[in-house]
């Protein structure tokens, strides 16, 4: 029998690089195995339309439950991976039992990193990842309940946005200056302070956290935010404990070529535990959004199968919160700009934000307007030059800024 395509982690990305396999033709076994309960889904709805009621859990999932059985895709839930044996090409299962492989995939994804203080594992705090970590906190999420949110980074400001939403009183903690700091910079980081702000949240920055209590926050200076609850979002470490034990190369994730192959042939990686070589870069980027997520294992699959196929698509995400809608395309270092040109209207958040380094376009950002992601993604790959008046000039359409593309 041919050997099996096993998929170790069962979310977006797992279920992703199944469907490609078998859109490829590939009609040997494929097992997709995930320690979850839940068969694989999407995470965006867990801090935005889900959290708040409106998105119902039918449609959070990737596909239906006779979508496997229909694609002969052995999908083994509850179930975690244990060890992978390179050698022996096997994997080792919860139960004790092992798999043999040929081609081996990690999409093993990434864990919220634990705040290291005391009472950071207590009944009131809660972490968000999961469908039952997006139930609990709704469950709390109750009008006049006092929420204290730990990091403004996107599980934090999407959550204070529910919260909100929901009638609770609203404080957020953040050690640094400004939310969203390291992706966005000073200028477009702003825009999210004073959106919150807006909305009544009492956001506090520059601020260390040293315990949590059955009462609250308690802060490095001796105050306490008084919370009803506590939501910790101080990001992610991606979960590479099984590809490091396997002997797989990790640095800043699983290290992978654009190919999204590892340092062993035979086995590939995609997702947020991918730590992997973007030609448009020129050195491995590791992602940790959705569209990642939803891409690179198309391309991961179609490496399996021995085609040439190369991941070089542009970092892309969006958010919601309260009535602010984005997309963001491309990707900056933080300090890794020159300047941000605003185009469009700051102060009633409804404009394009661009980054750049000299006169060329590293990414832009997209508030509250809409199809303009193509033209975005073109004026970053082009690498052309920009006049940044014209930039900064909604009457000059967006696709003549640079003139002809640059080869
Ligand atoms: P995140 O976006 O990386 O933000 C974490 C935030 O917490 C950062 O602002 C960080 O500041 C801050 N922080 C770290 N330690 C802290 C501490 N001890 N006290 C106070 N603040 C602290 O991570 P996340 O919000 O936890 O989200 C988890 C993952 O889900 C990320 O990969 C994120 O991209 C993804 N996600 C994405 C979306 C979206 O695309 N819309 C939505 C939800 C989740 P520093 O930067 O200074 O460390």
């Amino acid at each position: 029998m041919e050997s099996a395509y096993v998929i170790v982690g069962a979310s977006l990305a797992g279920a992703k690089a199944a469907e490609t396999l078998r859109e490829e033709g590939f009609e040997g076994p494929v097992v997709l195995i995930g320690d979850e309960r839940e068969r694989p889904y999407e995470r965006p709805p867990l801090s935005k339309g889900y959290l708040m009621g409106k998105t119902a859990r039918e449609k959070i999932h990737v596909h239906s439950p006779e979508w496997y059985g229909e694609h002969s895709i052995d999908l083994r839930l509850g179930t975690a991976v244990t060890a992978v044996d390179l050698t022996a090409r096997r994997v080792t299962l919860t139960d004790g039992s092992s798999l043999g492989f040929g081609k081996l995939l990690l999409t093993t994804g990434s864990s919220p990193r634990r705040l290291p203080v005391p009472g950071a594992d207590g009944a009131n705090v809660h972490y968000l990842r999961r469908v039952e970590d997006s139930d609990r906190i709704r469950s709390v999420l109750r009008p006049g309940a006092r929420v204290a949110v730990i990091g403004a980074g996107w599980i934090g400001l999407e959550t204070a946005s529910a919260a909100r939403e929901a009638g609770c009183t609203v404080t957020v903690l953040e050690r640094a200056e400004l939310p969203l700091l390291r992706v966005l910079g000073r200028e477009a980081a702003q825009v999210f302070a004073d959106l919150h702000r807006d909305h009544g949240v009492d956001l506090r920055f520059g601020v260390q956290v040293s315990e949590i209590t059955e009462h609250g926050v308690r802060l490095r200076d001796g105050t306490l935010v008084e919370a009803d609850a506590v939501i910790v979002g101080v990001g992610v470490a991606p979960n590479t404990q099984l590809a490091a034990a396997a002997g797989l190369t990790v640095d800043n994730g699983v290290l992978a070529d654009q190919h999204l192959q590892t340092s062993h042939p035979d086995v590939f990686a995609a997702g947020d535990v991918v730590n992997a070589f973007h030609p448009l870069y020129g050195r491995p980027i590791r992602v940790e959004h959705w569209a990642n997520a939803l891409h690179q294992p198309r391309t991961a699959a179609r490496s399996m199968l021995g085609e040439e196929a190369v991941h070089d698509r542009l970092p892309y995400f969006f958010t919601d919160q309260y009535e602010l809608g984005m997309e963001y395309t491309g990707y900056v270092e933080p300090d890794g700009y020159d300047r941000v040109v605003f185009r469009g209207d700051v102060p009633g958040r409804q404009f394009i934000a661009f980054w750049l380094s000299g006169n060329r376009v590293l990414a832009g950002m997209n508030v509250n307007i809409w199809d303009v992601t193509d033209t975005i993604r073109d004026l970053v790959r082009s690498g052309r030059p920009v006049d940044p008046d014209a930039l900064a000039d909604p009457d000059t359409p967006l696709d003549r800024i640079g003139g002809p593309p640059q080869h």
